[in-house]
């Protein structure tokens, strides 16, 4: 932790507090994500175990946030991820009009290439919805948040809880 400096709060959801900062050496800008591990204790993986084994499992991706460092801090973990300008939860709420066609469509073709791509791994993202889809200074759609992410697979054997998703 001591090798970043922090300049700023970004986002909170449900699972961690999200802040902008800056590597001391590189000069580098990431977001770092502070999880807590909770319920360690009765042997399953909590959430932030969860994220960052799928993280680590895919290769890098254009439409997926590239996760840079992990370091454990303070009982839980600091995740460091690539800068993003925004999520789309943000862009749409701060569009002067509804979004135009072209971009709307160009959004939702990132979204499926990195769907397809997480899927393509044996990953399931199940949280996907604005607030985890994060938009470049570029526009470039990246696919974040995987907190409620599970490795399946693809032969079936496994059991999985049901109703964990998000419209
Ligand atoms: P949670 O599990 O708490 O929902 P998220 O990973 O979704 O945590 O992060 C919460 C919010 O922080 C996001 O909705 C987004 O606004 C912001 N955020 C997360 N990661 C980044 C990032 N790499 N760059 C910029 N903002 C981010
Ligand atoms: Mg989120």
């Amino acid at each position: 932790m001591d090798q970043y400096c922090i300049l700023g709060r970004i986002g909170e959801g449900a699972h961690g507090i999200v802040f902008k900062a800056k590597h001391v050496e590189t000069g580098e800008i990431v977001a770092l994500k502070k999880v807590a591990l909770r319920r360690l204790e009765d042997g399953f993986p909590n959430q932030a175990l969860r994220e960052i084994k799928a993280l680590q499992e895919m290769e890098d991706n254009q439409y997926v946030v590239q996760l840079k460092a992990v370091f454990p801090h303070g009982g839980g973990f600091v995740l460091a991820f690539e800068f993003m300008l925004s999520d789309l939860a943000e862009v749409v709420r701060h569009a002067q009009r509804p979004l135009a066609q072209a971009q709307v469509k160009s959004y939702l073709q990132m979204l499926l290439k990195g769907v397809a791509f997480c899927h393509a791994n044996n990953i399931v993202h199940r949280d996907l919805k604005p607030a985890n889809l994060l938009i470049s200074a570029s526009g470039q759609l990246k696919i974040a948040d995987f907190g409620l992410a599970r490795v399946f697979s693809p032969d079936g054997s496994r059991l999985y809880t049901h109703q964990v998703a998000t419209r």
